[in-house]
């Protein structure tokens, strides 16, 4: 599933290709996605101009101007399994290319998701006015987002701080992944309650999510020119993990076997050792 990284480092593959390109055709194979694509999308799109792309936890936000419609956004979310490129037009599409933007200059943006979980939207006005935006917490690399935060918000609360760290309220973009991974970085058992965890705990686990979401950022930046051309699905990478899907296997600080446990219906995997 493509995480916060992943959909960084997409923003980053397509925006020096989309940004400032007019829409001259928009073409739609398959309009049920998790919400399905405006019926006049096209007639909304055609002669407009593509902003600055923007990313909002795990949404892309895509500002177009100066068509019919006037100023909006288009909010796009690749679901479980969606990805963005950029091809040539003459480029057949592919069983699962759901959308294509036709640009002005001949590159076509297109949109390709196997499991239709993702959507790709229309805001009229203020994006950040929608629902889906603005009931969301900080980004995780913003200053917005520290410590002080988490023991703030977790007063009082029993709720395990792993899924305490995975609540969009709290925190965006934090996903199984980078919450199991900063949580044996900070040496904090995922189950132990949030209530119950020191400022000085939640201050090492704010810099460890900080740590291990950029370091995943840094090494999407090696997939950037997967983005455009070919037919595989571009920019998801592998990060050497610590703790997520090791399960069984031994701990890379003390040996111990790692354990894995159901939390919040999410597999979670730690060391017992190590987290505490
Ligand atoms: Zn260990």
């Amino acid at each position: 599933m493509p995480e916060l990284p992943e959909v960084e480092t997409t923003r980053r593959g397509i925006a020096p290709h989309v940004e400032g390109r007019e829409i001259g055709e928009v073409i739609v194979r398959q309009s049920r996605l998790r919400v399905p694509v405006p019926a006049d999308l096209g007639e909304r799109l055609v002669g407009s101009r593509i902003g600055t792309l923007a990313r909002r936890a795990k949404y892309l936000l895509l500002p177009v101007s100066g068509g019919d419609a006037g100023e909006a956004t288009l909010l796009c979310h690749l679901g479980m399994s969606g990805s963005l490129r950029i091809v040539r037009i003459g480029e057949l599409p592919g069983k699962h290319d759901h959308l294509d933007l036709v640009l002005d200059d001949g590159g076509i943006l297109r949109y390709h998701d196997p499991r239709r979980f993702g959507f790709v939207d229309w805001l009229a006005g203020d994006a950040e006015r929608d629902s889906r935006l603005s009931r969301l917490g900080p980004e995780p690399l913003s200053e917005a987002f520290d410590g002080e935060r988490l023991y703030r918000l977790s007063r009082g609360r029993r709720l395990a701080v792993k899924p305490f760290l995975m609540d969009n309220a709290v925190v965006v973009g934090v996903g199984n992944i980078y919450a199991s991974e900063a949580l044996f970085m900070a040496g904090i058992d995922p189950r132990r309650a949030a209530g119950r965890i020191s400022l000085a705990r939640y201050e090492r686990l704010a810099a460890a999510a900080k740590e291990v979401l950029a370091a995943a950022i840094t090494q999407g930046g090696t997939t950037l020119r997967d983005f455009v051309g070919g037919t595989g699905e571009p920019g998801y990478f592998k990060q050497r993990l610590n703790v997520y899907g090791r399960h069984g296997q031994p701990c890379r600080h003390c040996g111990d076997e790692l354990r894995l446990i159901t939390l919040g219906q999410r597999a979670s995997v730690y060391c017992p050792h190590c987290q505490t």
